[in-house]
């Protein structure tokens, strides 16, 4: 897609620090990363988020991501991974081509997956577990 960053870096047009490619994937370092190492793996293809893109891919990133991390441990050192994926504006997203972070992590805390936690009500959970649930019948 011509106005996108990720697809400019994988034809070669802009730069990226390259840790790995294969046929369907390559692997990157962050511009602007959260620790040493946050890596981000990208379909060569161009697909907006997890939505779009296809299952024979889906299965391939986590694996890839396992192996991408046990490289950084073996380097870096560090004791923890965040591993995460936005989808949509609503959810963070920036950059509309599907990548999922691999970010190595040497410290504690939640700081980069946080969310405020909430009291629920009991009926709450109850009536959207129900209607979660009823429309997955359908789907798988
Ligand atoms: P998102 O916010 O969409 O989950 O993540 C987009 C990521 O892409 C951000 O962490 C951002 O730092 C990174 N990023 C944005 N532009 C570039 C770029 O030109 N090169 C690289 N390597 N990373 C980028
Ligand atoms: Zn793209």
């Amino acid at each position: 897609m011509a106005d996108c960053i990720f697809c400019k870096i994988i034809s070669g047009a802009m730069p990226g620090h390259k840790i790995y490619e294969d046929d369907d994937f390559i692997v990157i370092l962050d511009i602007f990363p959260a620790t040493d190492g946050h890596a981000l793996i990208i379909p060569k293809a161009h697909y907006t988020d997890a939505f779009e893109l296809p299952d024979e891919l889906s299965a391939k990133v986590l694996p890839l991501a396992k192996k991408i991390a046990d490289a950084q441990r073996e380097v870096l050192s560090p004791p923890g991974f965040n591993i995460v994926q936005c989808n949509g504006v609503a959810a963070g997203q920036t950059v509309f081509h599907y990548h999922l972070h691999v970010i190595p992590r040497y410290d504690s805390g939640k700081d980069i997956v946080t969310w405020n936690q909430r009291q629920e009500k009991t009926e709450s959970l109850e009536k959207t577990c129900a209607a979660v649930t009823g429309k997955l019948d359908g789907l798988i």
